[in-house]
């Protein structure tokens, strides 16, 4: 079967099986671009995922009959087994699981491209040092920056996979002399390729040095995701998207396949964007989200204690809530990671097509970096069947709250935080917010007085103008949306 889809790729072009797969490489890598640019807005975003996927079936195809692969005993139960264990994970995840599978999904690329190098350095290393030449030089700078960045997107997405499901905590590992730790692993990483490359020495065993440089990157992997804060996260996994793009590239380079090469590099630079993207919009500076332990303060701001008392808040019922709705004309609908919790983006969305066919103006106001994945309120919010036009991303809708009658704040808890803005002492001190407390009113929709992923308390939740729906965001919105058809 292998066999006659290969001659069949040949006789396209004039029986060059070698310059087909060139071509076909390159077709997928345009598939791929052609993906990437579909799911940069919501409503090309399935045309962008149709793209990738046919992208990534011909480069399988192309890549399991290239000649030079031999196992296919090996190769295609492999194959199988792991595309059944991953549609399996991908149908069971819950939308709130999704950052953790995204991030467990790095590690992956990471060890992959550990072991491809360690694996590489075994069949380079059966050379005899006389026989090196140039090239076989640049092969060992590129398995040993492969197996550098693997090992660190590795270990470092492990850890945050852990924090984002609760296993370790999400606070800041402080230790002393972090940032000498950090520099010191780092160059001996990069200065450890000096006697891995010299090859034409006996005294010097390349195996020994690859394996020392790769623990000492597992480790720093584990030590830059450890110092950084709850609420910077979403930079730490969009930075770890990069370097398992990265990773992949070098991997590409190890294996002289052309289109790991296209495929890892889109990845890492458009990883890279979007990690720039979301520094800007937390107010971080790369640098710092590179190096590790940004946005938590020298002396370790200690984020405040959960529900420390900061005064009484006011409850209000589904019914009353309904009565305010009624007089009201501009309501802006904020969504946050408790939403996604309750799974209630459906019940918002009745909810929101009630007040607007009773000719209410009615908006949904996204942070950038609400719930636990970038684009995760936009997704959930798509998949409800809300229109795009009333969805606003924070800086266009910032300006709107103060003409805003009633904010609705629908499991948020950070991403509505005035200390942000106020207290220099915060761990999301400088992290733009949605201004929802300058509405005439505020209405939060949580269970308790938990705090939110960061771990900081709400001086939100006991404003003049805010009010506290208490209970699970499903249940309050189902009662609301009651009562509003009553009235
Ligand atoms: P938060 O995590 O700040 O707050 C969510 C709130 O939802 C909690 O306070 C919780 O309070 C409430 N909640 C949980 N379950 C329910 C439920 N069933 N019904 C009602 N309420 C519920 O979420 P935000 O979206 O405001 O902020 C996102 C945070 O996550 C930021 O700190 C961000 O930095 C971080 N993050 C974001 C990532 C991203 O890429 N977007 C990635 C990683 C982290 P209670 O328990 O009292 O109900």
């Amino acid at each position: 079967m292998l066999e006659i889809f290969t001659s069949l790729l040949g006789s396209a072009e004039g029986g060059s099986p070698g310059g087909t797969f060139t071509i076909a490489y390159l077709l997928a890598g345009v598939l791929f671009i052609y993906s990437l640019g579909g799911l940069s807005a919501q409503e090309t975003a399935r045309r962008g995922i149709v793209a990738g996927l046919l992208g990534m079936t011909l480069a399988l195809i192309i890549t399991i009959v290239d000649d030079r692969i031999q196992a296919y005993s090996l190769i295609l139960p492999t194959v199988i087994v792991g595309g059944v264990i991953g549609a399996v994970l991908a149908k069971r995840v819950a939308m709130t699981a999704m950052p953790e599978l995204v991030a467990i999904l790095h590690s992956f690329v990471g060890l992959a491209a550990v072991l491809v190098g360690i694996s590489n350095y075994m069949d380079q290393a059966l050379k005899a040092a006389a026989d090196f030449e140039a090239q076989d030089y640049i092969h060992m700078g590129e398995i040993w920056a492969g197996v550098a960045v693997g090992g660190i997107t590795f270990s470092g997405s492990v850890i945050a996979w852990a924090k984002l499901r609760g296993s370790v905590s999400g606070k800041p590992l402080l230790l002393p002399g972090r940032h000498v730790a950090n520099a010191l692993m780092g160059i001996f990483v990069i200065l450890s390729a000096v006697p891995f490359m010299q090859v034409d020495s006996p005294s010097t065993p390349g195996m020994v040095w690859l394996l020392a440089m790769t623990a000492i990157s597992l480790i720093l992997g584990v030590h830059l995701v450890m110092s950084i804060g709850g609420a910077d996260m979403p930079v730490v996994v969009s930075l770890l998207n990069s370097y398992s793009g990265w990773a992949a590239a070098a991997a590409g380079f190890m294996l002289e396949n052309d289109l790991l090469i296209i495929t890892g590099a889109l990845v890492g630079s458009s990883g890279a964007i979007l990690s720039i993207i979301m520094c800007r919009a937390m107010n971080r500076s790369i640098i710092n989200v590179v190096f590790g332990g940004f946005g938590t303060g020298e002396g370790g701001a200690a984020p405040a204690a959960a529900g420390e008392a900061q005064g009484e808040v006011q409850e209000t019922t589904a019914d009353e809530l309904a009565e305010v709705l009624r007089q009201s004309d501009r309501v802006i609908i904020v969504p946050g990671y408790g939403m996604a919790v309750a799974r209630a983006q459906h019940l918002v969305h009745d909810f929101e097509q009630t007040l607007r066919d009773r000719g209410k103006e009615v908006r949904y106001a996204i942070h950038p970096v609400a719930g636990r994945l970038p684009g995760h309120m936009n997704v959930l919010l798509a998949e409800a069947g809300v229109s795009y036009e009333i969805v606003l991303e924070m800086d266009e809708i910032n300006p709107d709250f103060e003409e805003t009658d009633v904010v609705l704040v629908i499991g948020a808890n950070d991403i509505v935080n005035p200390s942000a803005l106020t207290d220099e002492s915060s761990p999301i001190y400088g992290m733009p917010v949605l201004e929802a407390w300058k509405s005439k009113q505020v209405v939060i929709f949580k269970r308790g007085m938990a705090t939110g992923y960061a771990g900081v308390d709400n001086p939100l939740f006991f404003y003049e103008n805010t009010r506290m729906l208490f209970g699970d965001a499903k249940s309050s919105m189902e009662a609301l949306v009651d009562r509003v058809r009553q009235g």
